[in-house]
């Protein structure tokens, strides 16, 4: 058996704890389905309380679960009160029906309870073993209080509020690394295109020399120039106009990566 509307916790646990969650949803008795706690469904389904609560927090959003509260005796851990509200106004408990002691309840006596709302389980199953069941099922951890339960919120807005400016920081450290590929894709092509311009250029210049150098000279002369021509070219222009005007794409990446992180 398998409740499809579960499947919204894929996100949180694997479809395995899925699974067992469903099994432990089946096997609540009518009392127990109304007596869901954060300790329990974490020991059904062998997984930590943070794990547990993000799994009842998208429940109670899906409205599968709906939370409400009661008072948990300090002294046995019976279920001696259920509320709406977690707030202990107009409520005079002194004594506790369940183990006879005098008690004084506080704050940390509030826990938090949740009822199965729109997952029906099979009425057979619910029936089994009776009143044991309906004592078991009133235990509450002392981990389940409102308090612990409130604590644990935080921490998951917290982490997961961390997780999102993270995703943030590196979507936007992915476009900027992006748009800086691109730049210097395109910077790449455009300093290709003037090396081969400026290469042009003083190889005409180096001609137009040669040519009056001769014309001025003789022939004697020139061989000289033209081996100190033929050194200044390749170097020269090549070696310099190439600092100058970058063709590799991770270089250009680097000098545009520091002019950004200058900004
Ligand atoms: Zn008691």
């Amino acid at each position: 058996m398998y409740y499809s509307c579960l499947s919204i916790l894929d996100e949180i646990i694997d479809n395995n704890t899925i699974r067992k969650l469903t099994e432990y949803f089946i096997s609540l008795t009518p009392n127990s389905r109304d007596l869901i706690t954060v300790s329990k469904i974490a020991n059904a389904l062998k997984i930590n309380d943070e794990v547990a609560v993000q799994i009842i927090l998208k429940c109670e959003e899906e409205g599968i679960l709906q939370r409400h509260f009661g008072i948990r005796c300090p002294n046995c851990g019976m279920l001696i009160k259920e509320m709406p509200t977690p707030d202990l106004d107009r409520i005079s408990i002194s004594e506790c029906y369940c183990c006879d002691q005098e008690i004084s309840i506080s704050e940390n006596d509030i826990v938090i309870l949740f009822k199965l709302i729109k997952i029906e389980v099979p009425f057979d199953l619910g029936q089994q073993n009776g009143q044991s069941v309906r004592d078991q099922a009133s235990i509450v951890a002392r981990e389940d209080t409102f308090k612990a339960f409130q604590i644990m919120c935080e921490t998951i807005t917290k982490s997961s509020q961390e997780k999102r400016l993270e995703e943030y920081k590196n979507k936007i450290d992915k476009e900027r690394k992006e748009k800086i590929h691109g730049k210097a894709i395109k910077k790449a092509d455009r300093n290709r295109v003037i090396n081969i311009l400026v290469n042009i250029i003083s190889i005409v210049i180096a001609l137009i020399v040669i040519y009056s150098v001769y014309k001025r000279f003789g022939f004697e002369k020139l061989s000289l120039f033209v081996s100190f021509a033929a050194f200044i070219i390749p170097f020269g222009c090549n070696f310099i106009v190439k600092e100058l005007f970058l063709t590799d794409v991770v270089r250009i990446e680097e000098r545009l990566s520091i002019k950004y992180n200058e900004r």
